[in-house]
């Protein structure tokens, strides 16, 4: 009988460079006649100077060309380490940076975010022909899959929602098949396209979501997101000490802390897994061997406290302009609003005249809330807040948490805390006594 499919997912610290290629490539040596589907982030910080690139073109900087030459140079160098000077690759990899080239040989698209994901994709596109060119080489052979023609989604650019069935179905017709043959089969993270054939991407840090949609279409018998860390953690580790690895968690905790910022994970990821219940591993490449993060539908009462923190947080109490009660047309209206910007709301709260929502301070979304209701509401604004999670909760964590900042809201709900802070300013802090 045919072993079940696994799906991999490696980021881009896995990637990073050409050593932690070859770490991969040791990794998968383990699994050498296990069916595979492997998705690949961009190489390091690759989507961040793709960024950088878009900017730098959207403004007319004149940067934009320069800056792309550093993001092929530092990947030709990672093809010299690992195929030497001459090799195939070398052209499909300038294939891939020529589109570049070719958008900013015009002048900015006036939709930056369609713009955005036709140079951002580059970076999976590269890191997936570089890896699946490697591993083949080495003697893994390695089928190379175009994501795009399996993830179909709509055509919202920079946060394009997957059209299930329509990505079933081409799962089945293309992606099947090539898991029948032997060999892996490696693919994109992040990436997608439209009914017209243009590239999407799924949000920031979103080939998680990829291979859990790939898991879900394929009926895998697991997943496994390869990090840095050594599975998930009570809190993060360079913002917390004494963290520890949680060893099982239920699908329901582990969406609960990846939607409030736990960043080990897309919060996207758990739901598709859930439903066909396939458990997830979330392992390190540096340590192969160890246990990780297993997560899966049973139930553990016993969690220690775990804490999630989300930085960019807005504050907005709005409250209408003749002092009349916040009634339910108003806020039919502000959600109708929100859900058209595709706002993030964290957490509300409503007074007699006004209404109170933290939301993710991300792009310029709030900025364009506010103009469209401001002829209406009256807003008060505050940005650069903190959204502190706190799952089974103990008191001296919480006591800890409040220390040195202050809290502008604040919301229990069982065993759950939930603080929107920000720092109390040093100016103020009261100094010590002894
Ligand atoms: N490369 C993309 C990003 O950095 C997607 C991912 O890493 O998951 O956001
Ligand atoms: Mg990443």
């Amino acid at each position: 009988m045919k072993k079940a499919i696994k799906v991999f997912k490696f980021g881009g610290a896995s990637l990073k460079d050409a050593n932690a290629i070859m770490n991969v490539a040791n990794i998968l040596k383990t699994f050498r006649d296990q069916r595979l589907v492997i998705v690949v982030s961009a190489m390091g910080k690759t989507t961040n100077a793709f960024e950088e690139v878009v900017n730098a073109h959207h403004k007319g900087t004149g940067e934009a060309s320069k800056l792309l030459d550093a993001i092929k140079k530092h990947h030709y160098q990672i093809c010299e380490a690992l195929f030497g000077s001459e090799d195939e690759v070398y052209a499909s990899v300038n294939d891939a940076f020529v589109e570049v080239e070719w958008v900013l040989d015009e002048p900015p698209h006036e939709n930056y975010d369609y713009m955005y994901d036709q140079i951002v994709s580059i970076g999976e596109l590269v890191s997936s022909k570089i890896a699946q060119a490697y591993f083949s080489k080495i003697g893994l052979p390695t089928q190379w899959l175009d994501a795009r023609d399996i993830i179909l989604t709509d055509d919202i650019f920079r946060e394009g929602w997957v059209q299930w069935e329509e990505t079933q179905e081409r799962c089945d017709r293309l992606a099947k098949p090539m898991t029948e043959k032997p060999g892996f089969v490696l693919t994109q993270g992040f990436i997608g396209s439209t009914t017209e054939n243009f590239t999407t991407t799924l949000g920031r840090e979103g080939s998680d979501y990829t291979a859990a949609i790939f898991s879900y279409c394929l009926d895998a018998e697991s997943m496994t997101i390869w990090k840095d860390v050594p599975g998930v953690l009570t809190a993060d580790p360079r913002l917390f000490n004494h963290v520890t690895k949680i060893d099982r968690l239920s699908y329901r905790e582990a969406i609960e802390m990846t939607y409030y910022g736990a960043k080990v994970i897309h919060p996207k990821t758990i739901k598709p897994l859930q439903n066909k219940s396939i458990p997830l591993f979330v392992k390190s490449f540096v340590e192969p061997e160890a246990e990780g993060t297993f997560i899966s539908s049973e139930v553990e009462d016993t969690y220690p406290p775990m804490v999630a923190v989300e930085q960019h947080q807005a504050l907005l109490q709005i409250a209408t302009r003749d002092f009349s009660f916040v009634a339910e047309h108003h806020m039919s209206y502000l959600f109708t609003l929100i859900a058209d910007l595709r706002m993030q709301v964290n957490m509300m709260q409503n007074t007699a005249i006004s209404f109170v929502v933290c939301v993710n301070d991300i792009d310029n979304k709030v900025d364009q809330f506010i103009e469209k209701v401001q002829d209406q509401f009256k807003v008060i604004l505050d940005r650069d807040l903190e959204l502190i999670t706190v799952r089974h909760f103990q008191q001296d964590v919480l006591d800890n948490l409040r220390r040195g900042k202050i809290i502008l809201l604040e919301e229990r709900l069982r065993n759950t805390v939930q603080m929107v802070a920000r720092d109390v300013p040093v100016m103020q802090r009261k100094p010590k006594i002894k």
